[in-house]
């Protein structure tokens, strides 16, 4: 294309942006684009993916559309690319309506090479975009328009439309979300079938990340900070109370510590992030309001105090810590009385039965016996094969025993069963259950049925859960939580990959009885 040519994308990345080298994938998006293609890029929080439509945004013949949810966010970006010379502007309903007038005269004189907007916002500017040339669409967090995500917004699914409005012009689709139903939905909602989706690693390697039963949090808390008392770090609380609480128990101890919640003034929210960001408050004690948008490099320590929803949100408040590349320390408390709590707040929900399945599998997370990065990379669709040696599985392991034939028997059942059926369906085939379910489906006279049945059902599970841990299985949120064979189980069943497992029943009882007094 001749833009590039002009423009060779290295030279812009520099003299705009001030960058030397690309981050990962990020080039191979930007060509995408520039072939004209439709993308859906995937990629962590942090890994830029403003890049991948602001710099084909400068080198494209006319103006580049975002659409973006995040209202609050937009002034914040568009300032941003001002600084760095680029004609940006950003049209929403927050806005008075002589600006707003202002930004629709400089879009329709072609003055404009990117404008924010938000998606309510969209159909105001119709008549205009009919008349422009526009280079390209951007759909930032791209999973609010999939009505089974966790943050759908019905205003995203009128971009069912600009598609079949705006053949000709390449569309891209970001976002941080990557298990595998959101990205077909993406797909399917923004009408781009054909478009190449690249994702990006998801792995965070200097975040230490643990685990660690939730008694006596408030002392742990304070040995570790004993360590750590002049580092930066955010502890998430579930309410507003606690993180008052814990603030204040803290402050008594010495420690300069502030509550956030979104209960507070924005006045007093703005005042305790600046002086979060300033380092003049290290600790910050917060509900999980606290972040969104925060670029602190040099955040030591994450700690929950009570255990999130769901992984995705675990991912992104862990990841606040250690952007500077350097070691940063994560600790996740995990109580059994938290997973009711969210259960309950689940509860009644529209997307009731989805959130519980994903917070089921935050809770097989944190009890999980297997390295917790290759758990946390395996839900993120990304299989490792080889153990992290940074979280606490690692350094302390359970006793494994060699559980190939079990894995080989729980993926061929899967892999009977078509992928179709989810975790009590495919343990009611392996231990040969004799209920209505399974012969109204036929299954008793597949292959694997009943080829675990010296196993106890409670055991099974437990292993079947360790098997999602370990990436070698992954559950589709969507349809009831079925469950998938990963690469991993392909490796299991055709290539004699070993598996090891532990006897989850008697760790638990190990723990039990090492903590008797
Ligand atoms: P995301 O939207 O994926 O969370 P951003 O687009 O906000 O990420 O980028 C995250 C950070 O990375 C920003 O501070 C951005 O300036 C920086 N960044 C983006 N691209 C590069 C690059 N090629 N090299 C270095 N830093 C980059
Ligand atoms: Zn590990």
């Amino acid at each position: 294309m001749e833009t590039t040519a002009q423009h060779p994308i290295q030279d812009l990345l520099k003299t705009h942006f001030g960058y030397e080298t690309f981050l990962p994938n990020q080039e191979e998006i930007i060509k995408n684009v520039f072939d004209q293609k439709d993308t859906i890029a995937i990629m962590p929080t942090g890994g830029g993916k403003s890049l991948c439509f602001q710099l084909p945004a400068l080198a494209l013949e006319g103006t580049t559309m975002v659409i973006s949810p995040l209202i609050a966010l937009m002034k914040d970006q568009v300032d941003a690319l001002k600084a760095n010379g680029i004609s940006a502007e950003f049209f929403n309903s927050s806005q008075p309506y002589e600006e707003q007038q202002q930004v629709l005269k400089n879009l329709q004189n072609g003055d404009l090479k990117l404008l924010y907007v938000a998606p309510e916002s969209l159909p105001q500017l119709n008549f205009i975009l009919n008349s422009i040339k526009v280079s390209l669409f951007a759909v930032d967090e791209a999973h609010c328009i999939s009505s089974w995500g966790h943050d759908f917004r019905p205003a995203y699914t009128q971009l069912k439309s600009l598609k079949e409005q705006f053949p000709n012009v390449p569309l891209i689709a970001l976002t941080a979300t990557a298990d595998r139903a959101t990205r077909e939905d993406i797909a399917t909602q923004l009408s781009i079938p054909e478009a190449k989706t690249f994702i990006a690693s998801f792995d965070r390697p200097n975040l230490y990340l643990d685990v660690r039963p939730g008694q006596n949090r408030n002392k742990q808390i304070l040995d570790f900070l004993k360590n750590h008392s002049d580092e930066s770090g955010i502890i998430y609380c579930l309410s507003r109370k606690s993180t008052e609480k814990l603030a204040a128990t803290l402050k008594t101890k010495g420690y300069k510590a502030e509550a956030y919640h979104a209960g507070l003034t924005s006045e007093e929210r703005n005042t305790v992030q600046d002086n979060f960001l300033n380092d003049r408050t290290p600790i910050i004690v917060a509900t999980i309001a606290f972040g969104m948008g925060i670029d602190k490099s040099n955040v030591r320590w994450v700690i929950h105090y009570n255990m999130p929803k769901n992984i995705d949100g675990y991912y992104q408040e862990i990841g606040r810590s250690g952007r500077d590349g350097l070691p940063a320390h994560t600790i996740l408390f995990y109580s059994f009385a938290d997973v009711i709590m969210l259960r309950k707040f689940a509860e009644g929900s529209e997307t009731e039965t989805y959130q519980l399945a994903k917070l089921e599998r935050m809770q097989q997370f944190a009890e999980a016996l297997s390295c917790r990065r290759k758990a946390l990379l395996g839900y993120f669709g990304e299989h490792i094969t080889e153990d992290c040696g940074n979280c606490d599985i690692c350094k302390t392991p359970p006793k494994y025993f060699d559980g190939t034939l079990i894995a080989q028997k729980v993926c061929s059942a899967v892999a009977r069963l078509q992928e179709q059926e989810a975790l009590g369906m495919v343990l009611d085939v392996l231990r040969g259950s004799q209920n209505a379910q399974v012969y109204d489906k036929g299954y008793q006279k597949i292959k694997t049925f009943g080829a675990a049945k010296d196993i106890s059902w409670r055991d099974l599970q437990q292993y079947v859960i360790q098997l999602l841990n370990q990436g070698v299985l992954q559950i589709y949120f969507h349809e009831n939580g079925r469950l998938l064979l990963t690469p991993l189980a392909k490796k299991v069943l055709f290539e004699g990959k070993k598996v090891r497992l532990a006897n989850i029943i008697k760790e638990v009882e190990k723990v039990k009885t090492e903590r008797a007094p």
